[in-house]
């Protein structure tokens, strides 16, 4: 009888090289044949606020149906293909593989979903390994069970997109990636549902990292389709030799979802709390715009930094009283700055009234009248004259922003942040069928296979 094997890895990789999703691609690749897969390979973006990531703290999750002996085989594939690609020379490197067979259980899921904001401990991933269908491997100090186990359990049943994946010829690792620029804007421009390939606003082109991993391009989309699309309209300039399609909760906000009052908020957490705002916006030395923001329960900072551009001028425009909800991670208390919120997206709730308050004029000299001490009304130095009953002249200032959702450009997102353009879109249920999905990694695997 067949079963059901979900295979999650994590924390493969360092910043010297690899890539946890390349080593995914390398396994599908390998175990194509034996087994057929349950959906994509899912790429799962946890917890951006955790201090071991190397990047973006991406985990895998490969899903798979097939007979005993062959998923046996399958995870042989996995642990000879993860031990021979994993970067422990690197301190910072504690790969972890979770095997799990059959359902996932309700239990899991929350461990998943607490992974997208929280902080876990391994001791918590560890308790999973009592339950009969699910084996842990650590290497290192086993860290990456956690995220293992924490791509397992999210089967990205809400909001999701695609990403298309590229790779790189191992000789070409830590040089500069060669492509034509202007292909990028052609495919960008020929494939509406694809996004984040170019920040216009800044000239740059976001398709192709930077480091020394395997990856040459992500394309990111909200059909399989259209990033294939955008995909065969890319001119690379060096080869490729692998590629793969992953589903994933990459730009869906969905590590954003947890409410706290500003007393309760924790160091490295994904949170969204509310407040009114207690101290106008400054900026310090490194152009990193800070306000403070209070609720009835504390005060908190909260920061705009500067690769976030044109964002800090929008924030830069609230008022003392300006009434916010906003979402972000939690910078730990440091020597130089307190416990601060780094700002993913802010809310406008309320904007108070902006007033230029000014004395009133003299009736007599027409001087502006200076005040004669507190509740005791203006003198006009002048012209000697009092004015008991004067009043402040007030005259409303109009405000540059408005009520409103507010996020960084582009260039600034992190892999879970949901862009301007897909907001109000949202995929759920709309994931291949078990023969499409079978039938589109065929194709890639069969050009893997021939390119690696
Ligand atoms: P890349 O994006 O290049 O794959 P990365 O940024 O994903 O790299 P990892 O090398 O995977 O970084 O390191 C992240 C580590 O943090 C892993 O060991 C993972 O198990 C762990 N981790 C992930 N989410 C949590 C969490 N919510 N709580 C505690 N640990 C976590």
């Amino acid at each position: 009888m067949k079963k059901v094997l979900h295979i999650g890895i994590d924390d493969t990789d360092s910043l010297k090289g690899s890539c946890t999703t390349h080593l995914a691609t390398t396994i599908v690749t390998e175990i194509a044949g034996y087994v057929s897969f349950l959906d994509l390979p899912n790429l799962i973006r946890l917890n951006p606020n955790i201090p071991y990531k190397t990047r973006g703290n991406g985990a895998v999750a490969i899903r798979i149906i097939g007979e005993q002996k062959d998923l046996q085989e399958c995870k042989e594939i996995t642990i000879k293909t993860t031990e021979k690609l994993a970067r422990f020379e690197d301190e910072n490197t504690n790969p972890g593989i979770a095997f799990l067979m059959g359902e996932i259980s309700g239990k899991l899921k929350a461990f998943s979903k607490q992974a997208l904001w929280d902080v876990l401990s391994i001791a918590q991933a560890e308790m999973f390994q009592e339950n009969a269908k699910i084996d842990l491997l650590k290497y290192g100090n086993g860290r990456g069970i956690i995220g293992a186990l924490a791509a397992i359990g999210n089967l990205l049943e809400e909001d999701f997109t695609y990403e298309h994946l590229s790779y790189r010829h191992p000789k070409n690792y830590g040089t500069k990636r060669a492509i034509d620029e202007q292909s990028v804007y052609k495919a960008d421009k020929a494939t509406p549902l694809t996004f984040n390939n170019i920040d216009y606003e800044y000239n740059s082109v976001l398709i192709t990292p930077r480091g020394a991993d395997p990856v040459f391009s992500g394309i990111r989309g909200e059909t399989v389709k259209e990033v294939l699309a955008a995909w065969e309209l890319l001119e690379p300039l060096e080869p490729i030799v692998m590629q793969m399609v992953f589903r994933t909760n990459q730009h869906t906000n969905q590590h954003l979802f947890k409410r706290f009052k500003i007393n309760q908020l924790k160091a490295h957490q994904a949170i969204i709390t509310s407040g009114v705002v207690s101290r106008k916006p400054r900026y310090i030395p490194g152009r990193h715009l800070i306000f403070s923001l209070k609720d009835e329960t504390g005060e908190i900072d909260c920061a705009a930094y500067e690769p976030t551009k044109r964002f800090r001028n929008i924030m830069n425009q609230l008022l003392v009283g300006d009434e916010l909800e906003v979402s972000g991670g939690v910078r730990p208390t440091a020597d130089k700055h307190p416990l601060t919120i780094n700002l993913e997206r802010v809310r406008i709730i309320k904007l108070i009234e902006d007033f230029k308050k000014e004395n009133p004029f003299c009736d007599q000299c027409g001087a502006r009248l200076k005040s004669a001490g507190k509740n005791k009304g203006f003198k006009c130095f002048k012209c000697s004259a009092v004015y008991r009953n004067k009043k402040v002249i007030q005259t409303e200032r109009p405000r540059k922003i408005t009520i409103g959702e507010y996020i960084p450009p582009a260039i600034a997102h992190r892999h879970l942040t949901k862009p301007q353009v897909r907001m109000g879109r949202d995929n759920t249920g709309t994931q291949l069928s078990e023969r499409e999905t079978n039938a589109l990694l065929a194709k890639l695997i069969e050009f893997n296979r021939a390119n690696n």
